[in-house]
């Protein structure tokens, strides 16, 4: 199958590229590890001034960028802007905090000097999706060049010319030619690619089910592998909520990029006091909500990026009305060519039912209702997912004590679910393993080398005899 790039707002195909043989992945791989040998050795002031420049030009193409985004997944142009002006602060952040993280940390042990130092692995392999296909690619390639590895991209098979745009946009910011490539290679391939000996680690961005199949791959091929996957992440209001401002902030939480986000709220937890105050608030600006074309300014929520994303979605919630949900509003395809959902509330759902045990990857939010504060903390770890949360009082004492009980990777109080380059960003259970951004991202694709130097002390006291204990 070709790489095909189709505006899913009108159903058209806008262009298709050829998928590479075996002879183009070989050679790009090579490529990658010859160079990763020489950038290996230049200096983190030298990266971050590369780094900058890449900042640079993110912002300078930011609308013709954006606008790339926006036809190839249907991303609303307003959002496609953001995501691009978000891949400049990656670059930024890591130009300027890179050095610091990776600083040899030295050890008080028995030796004259010892500590741990912090080199590269060599050719990292980003297996990627499309739901953010500049901002993904971005916040895995970035640290793992700053610290002095190569990366090459296996994109999502629907997003080629935002993945080419990137490997564009690091040539013509000066770093050398193959640190950074694009391989347009099928799924199937992947296994070639981790196979390879250039290859030494893989991260991953998609679906349990990729994640799954592609930690399998790394496993038998004994390569370092993180995965952020799929979620289902929780959005519990309690007794004491401000039932305005989380009605305002439950449409970000769901509705951002039409649903299509790892960290959307999917379900939605209510006690029995708030439960239908906020329902009917969230109704109201549900249905305020504007659909239309993505490339419109005013435009709210654009299609899903695919035809069978769509008719998955749909799949699900008319499984949930068969099995006792209730439709609020939509809860049905949209009009026209494109892949259109309309804005949905499905309520009274049931943990049990597909729509809360699977991704809902689009415009639905999932309406439970809980009995009481721990039955909600109950219904909120009763996922197989563990990506993120969000727990809304009043009471921020109360809120961080029950964060504490919460099975994710990320829990917000008061604050919807989002990623930020200085703070851990990853899952537990279902959502995978591993940690992208901050401190602890640039971790990840590191060898933590011990070093241990016998001091001169030590070699008198030895060759007198005596013990140093
Ligand atoms: P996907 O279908 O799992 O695909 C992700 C990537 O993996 C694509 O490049 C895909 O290539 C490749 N792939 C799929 N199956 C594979 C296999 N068996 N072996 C090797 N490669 C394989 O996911 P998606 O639909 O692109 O993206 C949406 C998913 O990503 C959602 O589940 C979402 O929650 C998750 N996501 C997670 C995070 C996070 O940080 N946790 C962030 C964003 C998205 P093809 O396109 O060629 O199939």
């Amino acid at each position: 199958m070709p790489y095909v790039s189709r505006d899913p707002a009108t159903n058209t195909v806008l262009k298709t590229f050829d998928s590479w043989g075996s002879d183009e992945l070989a050679g790009a791989l090579g490529n990658a590890s010859d160079v990763q040998v020489t950038w290996r050795q230049t200096s983190f002031d030298y990266r971050a001034e590369l780094m900058q420049s890449l900042s640079a030009l993110l912002r300078e193409q930011n609308e013709r960028l954006a606008r790339t985004i926006t036809l190839e997944v249907g991303k609303t142009i307003r959002e496609a802007r953001a995501e691009i002006e978000k891949c400049a602060l990656v670059c930024d952040y890591y130009a300027l905090h890179a050095a610091h993280f990776l600083q040899p940390e030295p050890i008080d042990t028995d030796a004259g000097k010892s500590y741990v130092d912090f080199s590269p692995l060599g050719v990292v392999l980003a297996v990627m999706p499309w739901n953010f296909p500049f901002w993904q690619v971005m916040r895995a390639a970035v640290p793992a060049i700053m610290a002095g590895n190569a990366c090459v991209l296996k994109p999502a098979s629907n997003v080629p010319q935002c993945a080419l745009s990137i490997e564009l946009l690091f040539r013509e910011a000066g770093f050398p030619e193959s640190l950074f490539r694009t391989l347009l290679i099928e799924a199937d391939r992947v296994e070639a690619a981790i196979a390879s000996p250039h290859v030494r680690a893989v991260t991953v961005t998609g679906s349990e089910a990729a994640g799954r199949s592609i930690a399998a791959l790394a496993g038998r091929h004994l390569k370092k592998c993180v995965l952020e996957l799929g979620g289902s992440d929780a959005f519990v209001v309690l007794g004491d909520a401000d039932l305005e401002f989380t009605a305002q902030m439950a449409i970000s939480a769901r509705f951002q990029n039409a649903g299509q986000s790892c960290i959307a709220a999917k379900r939605f937890i209510l006690v029995p006091e708030v439960a239908d105050g906020f329902i009917a608030l969230f109704k109201r600006r549900v249905e305020a909500l504007k659909v239309g074309l993505p490339t419109d300014e005013g435009t709210h929520i654009g299609p899903l990026a695919r035809e069978d994303l769509r008719d998955q979605l749909h799949a699900q919630v008319l499984d949930a009305v068969a099995a006792g949900a209730v439709p609020v509003v939509g809860c049905r395809p949209g009009a026209g060519d494109g892949f259109f959902y309309e804005p949905s509330i499905l309520d009274h759902a049931q943990p049990g039912m597909a729509i809360c045990q699977q991704e809902l990857f689009g415009p639905v939010a999932a309406i439970l209702r809980a009995q009481n504060e721990q039955d909600a903390l109950r219904l909120a770890n009763e996922t197989p997912f563990g990506l993120g949360a969000s727990l809304w009082t009043k009471d921020t004492l109360r809120g961080e004590r029950l964060a504490r009980a919460m099975e994710a990777g990320l829990v917000f109080v008061n604050g919807i679910v989002k990623s930020d380059p200085r703070l851990p960003f990853g899952g537990i259970k279902n959502s995978g393993f591993g940690r992208e951004l901050s401190y602890h991202g640039i971790r990840e694709f590191v060898n933590a080398k011990t070093v241990w130097v016998r001091g001169l002390r030590q070699r008198t006291v030895e060759r007198r005899g005596q013990s140093l204990h």
